[in-house]
């Protein structure tokens, strides 16, 4: 088991046992949820912090509170998930992708296509640092190799060095996360 999985496992009981959604983890960071509730509310919408860590949620209907949270959770993911692939390339120099798009996957974690587009599964903000990481540099691999071959694993390995143990890391925790947010 990987050092990182006590933290993690610790938020997701929180998360799924007591139905506290008063904080979420995106890539292993803490932020807090302020949800205010009001017939007065325009309209529903959301103001996220960053520096704050802290997401505030206006919702009309409470009733639909769990599926408006999973909206902004995408929505925020896609622009951090967006500029971790960038920061990914940077640091690797691993080529450019055509199109990245951050997507509501059901079973997939990752895709990418012979043109060059990359479709990642929001929830990859959910998953513990180093797994997301492998998730991307996985992906980004296939722009060079576009198959499961053994160059294509000594390619992974050399951005990647425990991506065994994050491989399967994944398979056995990312089923509860990929179920997480499915209404
Ligand atoms: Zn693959």
């Amino acid at each position: 088991m990987c050092e990182y999985d006590i933290v993690f496992n610790n938020n997701l009981v929180t998360l799924l046992n007591t139905q506290d959604l008063s904080k979420i983890m995106f890539f292993d960071e803490i932020y807090t949820i302020e949800i205010v509730q009001s017939i007065f509310v325009y309209k529903d919408s959301y103001y996220f912090d960053d520096k704050k860590k802290n997401i505030l949620i206006l919702i009309q209907n409470e009733k639909y509170l769990e599926i408006y949270l999973s909206q902004v959770f995408r929505k925020i993911l896609t622009n951090i998930i967006k500029l971790k692939v960038d920061n990914i390339i940077n640091e690797t120099s691993l080529p450019r992708y055509n199109t990245v798009r951050v997507k509501d996957q059901i079973s997939i974690w990752g895709s990418c296509s012979k043109k060059g587009n990359i479709n990642l599964n929001w929830r990859i903000g959910l998953l513990p640092i180093p797994i997301s990481r492998y998730v991307i540099i996985h992906e980004l691999c296939h722009l060079i190799e576009f198959n499961h071959s053994s160059s294509f694993w000594k390619l992974v390995s050399q951005f990647d060095k425990n991506y065994i143990l994050h491989r399967k890391w994944i398979k056995i925790n990312g089923i509860k996360i990929m179920q997480l947010f499915r209404f």
